[in-house]
């Protein structure tokens, strides 16, 4: 039995550049509202949804948590201000955020991403752990992870402590079992350390450590790297 028995996995970052399926997804959402509601895309460019949607905060703060209902919200919005009635506001939301979400999945992951949640589940159970709204199982990562937990599930999302306490419940294993793999200092790295778990930082882009009160337990430039941090992780932890 290995010393290490869940490796909690962040999404965003960590396996594919968000940013970049993010500008295509917002781009295929501007296409549809063009073709189906032009007088919405007319009147909210993307910098006047993002206003929309900083208003659409303000009122409820705790949708940030909840990104799919959050986009799902600032759509119907857009849509109620063109004059559009409740219902069929509701309706094109609906359908408008579905577009969206299908092109927010067309992920492309990072080299080796894939080979190595493959190698870890072989002996870890593997988890993921999402602030974002991909779906692990949308696409097809259940394959390796056992169960997925995201801030929308649970109200908070990391760094606060939550996620990781449920995911530690759910997998009925303790924090010096588990090892959390994640590309953001805050959320990941310190977060997964202050409830005691081990932590692998992702540092594609070779960032510096920007706190001194923040450390790793171990660090890698690749994603393909992280089963020989696991090992090194596992020996320490004997
Ligand atoms: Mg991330």
């Amino acid at each position: 039995m290995p010393a290490i028995k869940v490796i909690t996995f962040d999404l965003d970052n960590t396996l594919w550049d968000v940013e970049r399926v993010m500008i295509k997804a917002e781009q295929r959402l501007h296409s549809w509202l063009t073709a189906e509601v032009p007088e919405v895309a007319e009147h909210y460019a993307r910098d006047a949804l993002n206003e929309l949607r900083m208003a659409v905060l303000a009122e409820n703060p705790d949708l940030i948590h909840d990104l799919s209902k959050l986009r799902r919200e600032v759509i119907y919005r857009a849509i109620r201000e063109c004059g559009y009635g409740h219902g069929e506001a509701g309706s094109l939301a609906d359908v408008a955020f579905a577009e969206f979400y299908e092109a927010r999945h067309r992920v492309e992951y990072f080299e080796g991403a894939l080979e190595t949640l493959a190698t870890l589940a072989e002996n870890h159970l593997l988890c993921a752990l999402t602030n974002g709204n991909a779906d692990f199982k949308k696409l097809h990562l259940d394959r390796f992870f056992s169960f997925g937990i995201s801030s929308a599930d649970v109200g908070v999302g990391k760094p606060a402590p939550d996620m990781f306490i449920e995911a530690l419940t759910r997998a009925k294993t303790q924090a010096h079992e588990a090892i959390h793999v994640g590309d953001h200092l805050i959320d990941d790295i310190q977060g997964a350390a202050e409830v005691g778990m081990h932590t692998i930082w992702v540092n594609l882009k070779d960032q510096p450590l920007s706190s001194s009160t923040i450390k790793p337990s171990a660090t890698v430039n690749a994603i393909r790297n992280v089963p020989a941090a696991v090992l090194t992780i596992e020996q320490a932890s004997w």
